[in-house]
């Protein structure tokens, strides 16, 4: 067998979408990616919705947006992918490394407690939807029960110290907590449509908000600092070719042909979010009872869960090293991953910031072992059923 790490399902109707845009003859930003952001925007429950080129660049228009600047400190997991903290640097800003919990790879509220006492004037969270799973927010579960909670969520933490909130979904879609859609909790919300996330444009993502200001801002920075909208208020003159320069800003505009692929593949979220929970069950089912293993923990109801990723950890237990186990199951034509090499051990933050690996232990004790398992729509039965096998196999 041979099993890739993760593949993409583009057979639905990316090919006659794309089609309309290539004989449309705008191959821009126009119609096709307005669509997307109202599709999109409406599916997460949120009310402004702004496609850009990468789930980095809607990042760095976030932290942009929502005021970030230089000295500023900004709370992050070190369990993640470069980008989340890159984009605090794009702002001359500082990232705080926070570890995480263990089995789930989330900032918790006890996490997020203990760091606003020790650095009382950070500005802003990064917080990270880690494998798909929603973070313990809290507000909704306040409102759930219809009255106060008594545990605050990262909701409440944020709101009480005045921290701004960016939620890096790039793997959370769609993701629900409390059965509410991920997308209208923080400041503002970053989805990934790289190629291996849950649904994909290629290369794109998308800044959802419910603030018009980072919206409107948002919307002007993707595209040089050009406002249209400002320049036609206060002449008004509507030249189309006349327009202002408010800023320096960036371009990260989300192509029509992208956004064609985007909307393709938005018809299809639920179907391949039943399919990705599919896998999950089935590992579940079939490797929970291996000693050496520590499964991914799901705090929520199974469906609010995105299933972006299924990392086991091979604890203390192995017989083997996790740099061996992924060189059998490759051998057994079963590719893998690892989430995440842990920014402490980049050297830029490493250096940078004097970082420790013994300061992060559930970060550490994660990283030593995990290995991401193939999970997509078109893993078959008889794939996953001889992962799990091989998994036995090389363990037992
Ligand atoms: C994929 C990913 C990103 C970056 O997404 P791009 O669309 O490639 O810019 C950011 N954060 C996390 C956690 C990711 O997994």
């Amino acid at each position: 067998m041979n099993i890739p790490f993760s593949k993409v399902d583009c057979s639905g109707n990316e090919l006659k979408y794309i089609k309309e845009v290539l004989e449309s003859g705008w191959l821009t930003t126009a119609g096709k990616c307005a669509e997307f952001e109202r599709q999109f925007g409406r599916k997460v429950g949120g009310k402004y919705a702004c496609a850009v080129n990468s789930a980095t660049a809607a990042l760095h228009l976030a932290c942009e947006a929502v005021g970030i600047g230089p000295g500023d400190k900004v709370f992050v997991p070190a369990m993640t992918f470069t980008a989340s903290a890159e984009v605090i640097r794009y702002m001359g800003a500082d990232p705080i490394f926070l570890d995480i919990e263990y089995g789930t790879c989330l900032i918790t509220p006890a996490i997020l407690d203990a760091a606003v006492k020790r650095y009382p004037g950070a500005k802003a969270l990064m917080l990270v939807h880690f494998g798909g799973q929603a973070a313990e927010m809290g507000e909704r579960r306040a409102e759930v029960r219809g009255r106060a909670s008594d545990i605050d969520g990262i909701l409440d933490i944020c709101r009480k110290h005045g921290l701004k909130l960016i939620e890096d979904a790039a793997h959370a879609f769609p993701t629900r907590y409390h059965g509410r859609m991920i997308g209208s909790f923080g400041d503002a919300t970053c989805f990934s449509f790289y190629a291996n996330k849950t649904i994909t444009t290629g290369e794109g993502g998308m800044l959802v908000t419910d603030n018009e200001d980072i919206y409107k801002r948002a919307k002007v920075m993707r595209l040089h600092g050009i406002d249209r909208d400002i320049w036609d208020r206060f002449t008004a003159r509507k030249a189309s070719w006349e327009y202002d320069v408010v800023a320096p800003g960036f371009k990260y505009n989300l192509p029509d042909v992208a956004a064609a692929i985007g909307l393709a593949q938005l018809e299809r979220a639920d179907e391949f979010h039943r399919a990705r929970q599919k896998c999950a069950e089935f590992y579940y089912e079939n490797l929970s009872d291996i000693g050496c293993l520590d499964m991914p923990v799901c705090h929520g109801a199974w469906e609010d869960h995105a299933w972006y990723l299924f990392s086991i950890v091979l604890n203390e237990k192995s017989p083997i090293t996790r740099n061996r186990f992924i060189e059998l199951l490759n051998e057994a034509g079963i590719g893998t991953s690892v989430h995440y090499k842990p920014l402490y051990h980049m050297s830029y933050y490493r250096d940078r910031y004097k970082l420790r690996a013994e300061d992060y232990p559930n970060a550490e004790r994660h990283w030593r072992g995990v290995v991401s398992l193939p999970l997509y729509p078109g893993l078959k039965a008889e794939e996953l059923a001889y992962i799990c096998e091989t998994i036995r196999r090389i363990l037992g």
